[in-house]
């Protein structure tokens, strides 16, 4: 199954997608992690990315899109994935349904997490994420055995650059701005599910899993 995670900075995309990846099998393609990858080199355009994104700025939807593209031609994806954080404006959506057709793929559904941005502001600034193999912790709801230490890899946990308050704000005015449109894009081609998100991680999941049976493939 192939699937959307929409929803403002904060809703938990990331967490939820982790949960369905683990349960599911369907690959988790978060296109903020592709991207953090990419700006740890040493290139022009890792320096590029990584100046956008520590600004909470949106990257171009071309670089964005050819890095996706790549990630899905890549074997793992047999089962299914999920987006989490692309398509991010209207014309990554366009581009996307280009890119789906081209791959003889379709997108099953798209969920829609909503939360309040008291709790974005909440998750965001409590948020840590491991170094190494990407998995999300929160330092009040969702916290490491050890502090500083990822359960699964023992890699380092540490604080996005662009999860600090200037560049919240940033973020969730572009949301607004760019990403929110989606919502009716995807309800006109009748893809859209909601799930309110502003409660504990344990108790979206159980929704997230009646979603998924829901959903005819
Ligand atoms: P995320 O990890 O999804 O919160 O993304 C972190 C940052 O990566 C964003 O604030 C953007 O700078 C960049 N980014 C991630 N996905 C996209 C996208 N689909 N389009 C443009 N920029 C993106």
């Amino acid at each position: 199954m192939n699937l959307i995670f929409l929803g403002q900075q904060g809703a938990g995309k990331g967490t939820y997608a982790q949960y369905v990846q683990e349960n599911y099998g369907f690959k988790q393609i978060s296109t903020g992690d592709l991207l953090r990858e990419e700006a740890k080199k040493e290139t022009k355009l890792g320096k590029k990315i990584k100046e956008t994104m520590n600004e909470g700025k949106l990257l171009e939807d071309e670089i964005v899109t050819e890095i996706l593209e790549k990630r899905l031609m890549e074997k793992d994806m047999e089962k299914g994935f999920i987006l989490d954080g692309y398509p991010r404006t209207l014309y990554q959506a366009k581009l996307l349904d280009e890119v789906m057709e081209k791959m003889n793929k379709r997108i099953h559904a798209v969920i829609n997490f909503s939360v309040t941005d008291k709790t974005s502001i909440q998750r965001l600034s409590g948020r840590r994420q491991c170094s190494k193999c990407n998995k999300i912790y929160h330092l009040e709801n969702l916290p490491p055995k050890k502090p500083g230490i990822c359960d699964v890899c023992g890699g380092e946990l540490f604080q996005r650059e662009d999860d600090k308050p200037e560049a919240i704000k940033k973020r969730l005015d572009e949301y607004r701005k760019n990403t929110k449109p989606l919502i009716d894009y995807y309800k006109e081609k009748n893809l859209l599910i909601e799930i309110i998100a502003d409660k504990h991680f344990t108790e979206v999941r159980p929704e997230i899993d009646k979603t998924l049976e829901s959903i005819k493939q």
